[in-house]
Formats: C-alpha cells, sequence, structure tokens
C-alpha cells in the first residue's frame, strides 16, 4: 500500500480512508441481485442506466430471463433504483451490504500481510496471496532463473512505464513448436485473474509430469497485462477496471477489452471516456492492447490456443463475444473442447462452470482480446471467468474481492482446465 499506518499517525492530516491507502469511497455502496423473471422485466433490468441516467456499475450482466445481475448502487442512488426495481415488479437481494467495508476488510488483511512479506526473500514467494505488481514481476523472473527451459520476455511498456513482462516454458526443439498463450489482468480489479496465473506457472514447472508437454509445445504466460491499472485498483480505486491512459475529458482509463481491432466500437463499448467500457478513441489506440496484438499477430500461425482469465462468474467462454447467435465456422470443436475442461476443472472440487459463447453466456460487447485472437486465426480462444459465481452458494458475499483463501482451490480446479487445452495444443503437432 501506499501509506502506513505510521506515517498516517506522524503527520495526522489524513482521513481514514487515505490511510487505507484509497482515494475513493465506496462506503454505503450495496450490491444486488436481480434476476428478471420473464421478458418484460428483463427489458426493465436492462434499461435501467437509461432510465435513471445514471451508469451503474454491473459486476455481473444479465443476458436472459432467470440470470441474476448483480449491480453496484451508491447508497443516495439506492432509493432510486429501489422504486424502479418496484415499479417494474424486479425482486432485488442485497449481495454486499457496504462494499467500502469490504474493501477496508481486504486491505487490512494485505497492510498486515505485506509488512510480514518485506521481511521475507523471493524463494518464500506465498502463491497463494495478492502481491504488488513489482512482487509479481520478481517472482516469475525468478523462475527463470530457476529453470534453464523457462525465459523471461517482454512485451513492452505499459501508459505509466511499467515492463509488461512474461514467461516462455518449453523445451527447446529443432523444428517450431506449438503454443498456448496464456494472460490475465486486462481488467485490473479481477485481482484472481493474475494471482491464478502465477499459480498455473508455478504448476508447470514445478511437476516433471508436464515435462513430455512441455518438449511438444511452449506455454506463454502473461500474468499481467494490465499493471497500470492493477496497481491503481491496489492504491486508489479497488473496482477500477481500465487501464490508466489520459485524462480525457478529465478521466482516465480505456477498456482494454474494448480495444481490440476487431468490430471494434460494434457493440457493448462506451464512447465516453468516463465509462467503465470506454472503447478508446480508435481501435488499438492503447499501448498494452498493441503490445498484446502484436505478439499473437507474431506467432498467430503458431499459437494454436489463447485464453484470458477474468472473474467473476464460473463461465468458459467461447467467439463471437461481438453479437449473439453468431458463431465462427468451427464452434463445434470449440463447444467440445471447452466443455472438456469444464468436465476438468469440474473433477476436481466439483465447481460446475458454465460452457457457452460469449454474447449469448454474458452479454455482446466488441473489441475483446478473445475475438481478436480468433479473427486473426487462432483455433481454440476461451475466456475464463474464474470464481466466486453469483450463486447463493459460492458467492461468499464477495465479487472481485475474492478472499485470498480461495486462490488455492481456484489454481487447483483451473489447472486441469488449462492442461485440457494445452494438450490440444499438443495435439495440433500431429496434424
Ligand atoms: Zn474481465
Amino acid at each position: 500500500m501506499t501509506k502506513s499506518w505510521r506515517q498516517c499517525l506522524i503527520f495526522l492530516v489524513f482521513t481514514l480512508n487515505e490511510c487505507l491507502g484509497f482515494e475513493k469511497y465506496y462506503d454505503g455502496h450495496v450490491v444486488l441481485q436481480v434476476i428478471p423473471k420473464n421478458s418484460l422485466q428483463f427489458e426493465a433490468l436492462r434499461k435501467l442506466n437509461e432510465a435513471l441516467g445514471f451508469e451503474f456499475d454491473f459486476w455481473k450482466h444479465s443476458n436472459r430471463v432467470d440470470k441474476p445481475a448483480d449491480i453496484m448502487i451508491p447508497e443516495e442512488k439506492l432509493d432510486e433504483v429501489q422504486g424502479y426495481l418496484k415499479k417494474n415488479n424486479l425482486d432485488a437481494k442485497t449481495k454486499v451490504i457496504d462494499v467500502g467495508r469490504l474493501i477496508r476488510k481486504e486491505e487490512e488483511i494485505l497492510e498486515s500481510h505485506e509488512s510480514s512479506s518485506r521481511l521475507r526473500s523471493m524463494p518464500s514467494f506465498n502463491l497463494y496471496d495478492y502481491h504488488t505488481y513489482d512482487d509479481q514481476m520478481a517472482y516469475i523472473k525468478s523462475i527463470a532463473q530457476q529453470y534453464s527451459y523457462v525465459h523471461l520476455e517482454s512485451l513492452g511498456k505499459s501508459v505509466e512505464g511499467r515492463d509488461i513482462q512474461y514467461l516462455k516454458i518449453g523445451y527447446p526443439s529443432n523444428r517450431p513448436k506449438n503454443i498456448l498463450f496464456i494472460d490475465a489482468g486486462i481488467h485490473a480489479r479481477e485481482w484472481i485473474a493474475p494471482a491464478t496465473a502465477i499459480c498455473i506457472i508455478d504448476r508447470l514447472v514445478t511437476n516433471p509430469d508436464y515435462t513430455s508437454l512441455l518438449y511438444d509445445i511452449d506455454i506463454y504466460v502473461v500474468p499481467n497485462v494490465n499493471p497500470d491499472g492493477y496497481e491503481y485498483s491496489r492504491t486508489s480505486d479497488r473496482m477500477w477496471r481500465k487501464n490508466r491512459s489520459g485524462p480525457r475529458q478529465g478521466c482516465y482509463g480505456v477498456d482494454l477489452n474494448r480495444n481490440f481491432a476487431f468490430k471494434w466500437g460494434y457493440s457493448g463499448v462506451s464512447r465516453d471516456p468516463c465509462s467503465e467500457t470506454y472503447a478508446g478513441s480508435s481501435a488499438l489506440s492503447e499501448v498494452e492492447a498493441q503490445h498484446l496484438a502484436k505478439i499473437l499477430d507474431a506467432n498467430n500461425n503458431t499459437i494454436k490456443a489463447y485464453v484470458t482469465l477474468h472473474s467473476y462468474g464460473e463461465d468458459l467462454i467461447y467467439p463471437w463475444g461481438y453479437a449473439i447467435r453468431t458463431y465462427p465456422s468451427d464452434v463445434a470443436e470449440l463447444k467440445k473442447l471447452a466443455h472438456e475442461a469444464a468436465e476438468a476443472i469440474h473433477a476436481v472440487n466439483g465447481t460446475r462452470y458454465s460452457v457457452g459463447n460469449s454474447a449469448d453466456e454474458l452479454y455482446p460487447a466488441s473489441g475483446a482480446s478473445d475475438d481478436y485472437s480468433k479473427s486473426i486465426g487462432i483455433k481454440f480462444v476461451y475466456t475464463f471467468e474464474l470464481s466466486p459465481t453469483s450463486s447463493d452458494d459460492n458467492f461468499y458475499g464477495y465479487g472481485f474481492q475474492f478472499p485470498k483463501e480461495f486462490i488455492q482451490p481456484t489454481c487447483e480446479e483451473t489447472f486441469p482446465g488449462i492442461l485440457t487445452i494445452a494438450k490440444a495444443v499438443q495435439d495440433t503437432n500431429s496434424k
């Protein structure tokens, strides 16, 4: 965090919020879960922002009747929203009573951990914790130093100058190797995604069972595509989603997952720089998206699978995302492998991922990295929406603020899903 308790006590000029390192308050914000029961209710829910003239943060969208939406609502808007929901016969359940309190709880845990972790060296890096970007990079560097078949590379610099580093994992070969490409952290607040990517790296390199796989294919892992946004979500605004370019009209950030150069600006995006889903001034206007597109373009013949880790929802989704009921010609193969991966995930802890098309399962949104990857010819393309899910049993009252205790089970169940996709890449060698 940016400020320690000691600094706060010394200067005695900070609000409690500043002491905790956060500039943006979410005190009194509630998260309501709303489940539309018929098409009229669904329409009313869809038009909530428009009707009330305010952009509410939909943590989770509803894309059909019976599918819940999780909506974060500032305290001062709650009466208005509840009035609108009532008028439209929509029932709402409170999922989070006070987002600010949840953030402070998470913050206190991080503070206490960070003071103790400074005393430790990198070999004791705790995989099951949420780390700073610098620590994430120090960890992957240490892996590259320890294992001869792992190489540290850089995609390039973020808009604030952070180096977006990644690992190439795989034994040298005298023939071209096919690649599984994994990234995480495109959306800053989805902390479980980089934590899972890092844990996947650990699983791959510490278990000799994967030696033959890594002789056959290379696995590239970019643990955190959006380091500036991630750090901002740690220090200033826990709910930050975009990168940190700007300002434009007084607002910062572009939704990197709306900035890619396929059907850019077509659906599910905003032209307002202050919106959470601002697509940028043009396709690939953002350096982080440019860097990612560049490596995907340069290797589009050998990258046979692209997996992008997000949260939350427990969904395993495939293109196209830009429009509903619109699929690539090989959708049957994409679906089949997705179901196999979901089965592998289910076998670990019983977690049931739903498999579906990204526009049908979530909501139509264009300019995402998954659609882009598919558009340049990458065969198997998936977005993993990691845990938790919105359902009552597993939500734990959290969404993006998934306690660190869940990093290990999330990694353990995700890993076999990733391996299933890696094996499909391995199979492409013989084709
Ligand atoms: Zn996301």
